[in-house]
């Protein structure tokens, strides 16, 4: 374990709203803002109420209707690509406010988060110059052509597990297609994306494009589902929000695209690369603290390999270095606060009633000087019976790590799918008609195949059943992010029909 370090940045005192490019202090709650790694509070969030989400849906309206949406593609481009720029630019900075935040080790967040952020832009910058539309000319005499054009003004709404990763892809698909929005990060970690959205004004962004408000779901993101202005809403998160949020926005039909929870199975055949599941496995359950979508938490092993498999991935699991965040040579940084960290701990107890076998961790991580106050859970992995235990079932969200057994392809296919969710899975095997069947029966919306989470942007993200409705992508994004207009003009005046004349 490492040696406790100081912060890695200085937190504003206040965090307030961020709309029309200024700073607006809300006039609701003052809720405080922590450093997971240490327990301390490092500044205040002022919660914006009704009156400022009209303030702020107002800007994102005047700023659809005076220009953003109208721009030539290659003007949103050139703004999109230096908003690219200023993302890289600044990743340091992001990173360290993420950190102070979250928790999540910078390594990861220098590395991962905000170059992923940075590129969310680039990505759509290009995606909107090849997009393509569509003609229709069979009907004689006539040509119909398929618009699309921006929707209006978006509601965004993002965890507190990846809050810029996340966020950004969200703001930049948007953006994109002609949309402006409002953003509301986790009234947990409003820090770096309160910092990005200020970043993406000084690179040019025209006012109101992109506006921020601050606030718990209940109240603030509540407000901003319900407000008549918000034409649709693009949430991740818990399944239970995304259910009511859905339901809130589907009233007033609103669009709505919903990334929600996981428990993704992990399945290892005997015929894989035993060496490389085992790294990916460790990595699935263990990387950004455990907090993750997408994490393999289910992890499903042959029977035949299970005990060798198992014995060591403990091994590994207890050399993991635990320590601070800011610290490259961390590997698990804390939970992203103290609620979540006893909510996690408790799920050991839940296993245990289950009649599951505690294999490791299952407790706070001691952690010296400063980091002493700090949200630490030792990684965690149990072993249980069946996929009816109800950390099998449930989205544990932190670094516990379940492991079931199969003695048949059947058995595993059928443990595996026997879920309420369906984001992920993960298969290894080097057999290829094992491979094929799998890629086929496995109900996730995502199969990733002898390799850990790998995102291929172009192509469509998001999950089956409880894990979620609509994805995220670029032709995804592409379609949720406009309307479609279909105009028909006949090549030549058409005879019509003369109603009224006099007969005779
Ligand atoms: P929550 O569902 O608790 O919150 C997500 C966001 O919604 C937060 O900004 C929250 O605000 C806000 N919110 C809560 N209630 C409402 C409401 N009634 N109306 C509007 N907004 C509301 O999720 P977490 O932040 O706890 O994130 C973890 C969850 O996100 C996990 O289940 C995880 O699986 C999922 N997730 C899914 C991903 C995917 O791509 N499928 C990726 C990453 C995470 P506040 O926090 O301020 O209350």
């Amino acid at each position: 374990m490492n040696a406790p370090a100081s912060l890695p940045i200085a937190a504003p005192a206040e965090t307030h709203a961020l709309i029309a490019g200024a700073s607006i202090a809300g006039a609701g709650a003052r809720l405080p803002i922590f450093y997971p790694a240490t327990g301390a509070q490092v500044g205040e969030l002022i919660e914006d109420d009704a009156a400022q989400i009209d303030r702020a849906v107002a800007a994102a309206r005047t700023a659809f209707k005076s220009g953003w949406a109208k721009l030539a593609v290659e003007k949103r481009q050139e703004i999109l690509l230096k908003l690219h720029d200023v993302v890289l630019a600044h990743a340091d900075e992001l990173a360290r406010l993420e950190c102070l935040n979250t928790g999540i080790v910078m390594r990861e967040l220098r590395e991962r988060h905000m170059k992923r952020a940075a590129y969310n832009f680039r990505f759509f910058a290009e995606y909107i110059a090849h997009a393509k539309g569509e003609v229709y000319d069979q009907t004689p005499g006539y040509r119909s052509v398929v618009v699309r054009e921006p929707v209006g003004v978006a509601a965004l709404i993002a965890p507190w597990n990846a809050p810029t990763a996340l966020a950004s892809m969200k703001i930049a698909a948007c953006l994109a297609f002609g949309n402006t929005c409002v953003l509301k990060p986790s009234e947990q970690t409003p820090l770096a994306l309160r910092r990005f959205v200020e970043l993406l004004h000084a690179a040019g962004l025209p006012e109101g494009v992109v506006n921020l408000v601050n606030g718990r779901g209940a109240t603030t993101g509540a407000a901003l589902v319900a407000h008549p202005g918000v034409d649709l809403v693009s949430f991740t998160g818990g399944t239970q929000t995304g259910r009511a949020i859905a339901a809130e926005a589907g009233r007033r039909l609103k669009p709505v695209t919903m990334e929600l929870g996981g428990k993704s199975a992990n399945i290892v055949f005997a015929s894989a690369d035993l060496d490389r599941a085992l790294d990916a496995a460790l990595v699935g359950i263990y990387s950004n603290n455990g907090q993750q979508c997408l994490a393999g938490s289910r992890i499903l092993l042959e029977r035949n390999i299970a005990d060798a498999f198992i014995a060591r991935f403990v091994a590994r699991a207890r050399g993991i270095r635990i320590g601070d965040p800011t610290d490259d040579r961390t590997e698990l940084g804390p939970l992203a606060s103290a609620a979540h960290r006893d909510r996690v701990l408790g799920f050991v107890d839940v296993a245990k009633a289950d009649g599951a076998a505690l294999l490791t961790g299952g407790k706070r991580a001691d952690m010296p000087g400063a980091l002493a106050g700090g949200y630490f859970v030792e990684p965690t992995a149990v072993r249980v019976g069946s996929s009816a235990a109800r950390v099998c079932r449930e989205e544990i969200f932190g670094p516990f790590a379940s492991f079931l057994t199969f003695e048949t392809y059947d058995e595993a296919i059928s443990a595996a799918n026997d879920s309420d969710f369906g984001l992920v899975a993960y298969v290894w095997s080097d057999h290829v008609p094992t491979v094929e069947r799998a890629t086929r029966d496995l109900a996730a919306g995502v199969v990733w195949v002898n390799t850990p989470m790998t995102r291929e942007l172009r192509a469509p993200f998001g999950g089956y059943k409880d894990s979620g409705l609509g994805r995220e992508g670029g032709e995804a994004c592409e379609r949720f992010y406009t309307e479609v207009k279909t105009v028909t003009v006949p090549s030549t005046p058409v005879a019509v029909r003369k109603l009224g004349l006099p007969t005779g």
